[in-house]
């Protein structure tokens, strides 16, 4: 019994590692690689570019690795397809991109929108679910989709979708919907590019909303959600409605924000990301140990959000990004710890 609820446990959870290939300017630039993918082993080795000469790599095998050449398609079907199965069939599901700034996250995401094979996994996503709808839905079931889009930020919740991006809202709790953000604004969507421009939207205003885009960017957490109704007869010949939700989840930077110097509102800000960054690593490593009975969801805003999209009967996959080259060692070593913590 305990073994079977072990493995229950670390099935609903994945964790998996991808290595994004060396930039142009890191190749003109001549940079070595220290971190080298052996998909069949789903194995990375790292190696610490100031070692001494014969010191072995740092090994860390995952649920699954994808290395420069991997296709967008196929990290799409390997590692998320699964979960927008079960988002469609009423479970809730949630995909998360870890990483450093510059390590591939967005990339992984969203991709670049204009080119097909390019396409990330929201899109890919928006993609599948309505073609699974439209082969499906019709008289016997109907569904009804919706998106939403949000950021945290140094601990607030901003809407994207929203007339003004800098209100903060509140977290709510209630005993019919859980967690739930007040106010937060929730489109209909008939079709794929509809959630597309919903996204494209959600991505200007958070440029409009910020004074310096990059930076800020890279200190917030992005979340998706897509809520896929479906309402239909049950086995029992009677009317059913569920409700499943896709959370994507584009993380703030994992570098160390409060490297030197950070004093005031930077530093402030530092401590939050790296606040919210580990209490995730905390609910993940929590909800895959056995034997752990407390799931900390409520030390931050982003795993109180997720809260029912993260463990019972939900699937998540934790996609950690490195950037393959010497210079980026520490921060890809910190990344592969934090992924093998979470494993
Ligand atoms: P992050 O969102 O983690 O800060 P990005 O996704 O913006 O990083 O990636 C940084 C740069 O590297 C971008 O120019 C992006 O197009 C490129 N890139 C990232 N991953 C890949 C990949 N797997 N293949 C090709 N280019 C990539
Ligand atoms: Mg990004």
């Amino acid at each position: 019994m305990a073994s079977q609820l072990a493995s229950k446990k670390s099935e609903a959870v994945r964790v998996i590692v991808r290595i994004r290939p060396l930039s142009k300017t890191e190749i003109a630039d001549g940079r070595e690689i220290c971190a080298r993918v052996d998909t069949t082993r789903m194995e990375i080795a790292l190696h610490n570019p100031k070692a001494a000469p014969g010191e072995p790599p740092k090994l860390f095998t995952f649920d699954d690795t994808y290395g420069p050449d991997t296709l967008q398609k196929d990290i799409y079907d390997r590692s998320a397809a699964p979960i927008v199965d079960s988002v469609i069939d009423g479970y809730n599901g949630t995909i998360f991109a870890y990483g450093q700034t510059g390590a591939g996250k967005t990339h992984t995401m969203e991709g670049v929108p204009d080119v097909p094979e390019l396409r990330g996994l929201m899109p890919n996503a928006f993609k599948h679910i309505f073609e699974r709808i439209d082969t499906t839905g019709g008289t016997e079931r109907q569904y009804l989709v919706r998106a939403s889009y949000m950021e945290i930020y140094n601990e607030d919740v901003r809407d994207l979708l929203g007339k003004d991006v800098t209100t903060r809202l509140e977290l709510k709790e209630s005993v019919d919907s859980g967690v739930y953000v007040k106010d937060l604004t929730s489109v209909v969507v008939k079709s794929a590019a509809e959630v597309d421009a919903v996204l494209q939207a959600g991505k200007r205003n958070r440029v409009t909303g910020a004074t310096a885009m990059n930076a800020q960017s890279s200190r917030s957490h992005a979340i998706f959600t897509v809520t896929v109704e479906n309402q239909g007869k049950g086995l029992d010949g009677k009317e059913h409605i569920c409700v499943g939700k896709l959370n994507m989840v584009d993380l703030a930077g994992s570098e160390r924000q409060a490297k030197t110097g950070a004093t005031g509102i930077r530093l402030k800000e530092a401590t939050k990301i790296n606040l919210s960054l580990s209490a995730l690593g905390n609910v993940i490593a929590a909800l895959i140990d056995p034997k752990s009975s407390h799931i900390p969801y409520r030390d931050s805003k982003l795993t109180r959000l997720l809260q029912d999209s993260l463990g019972g009967n939900t699937k998540t996959v934790m996609i950690a990004n490195c950037g393959p080259a010497g210079y980026n060692y520490d921060e890809t070593l910190s990344t592969l710890r934090y992924a093998d913590r979470a494993k």
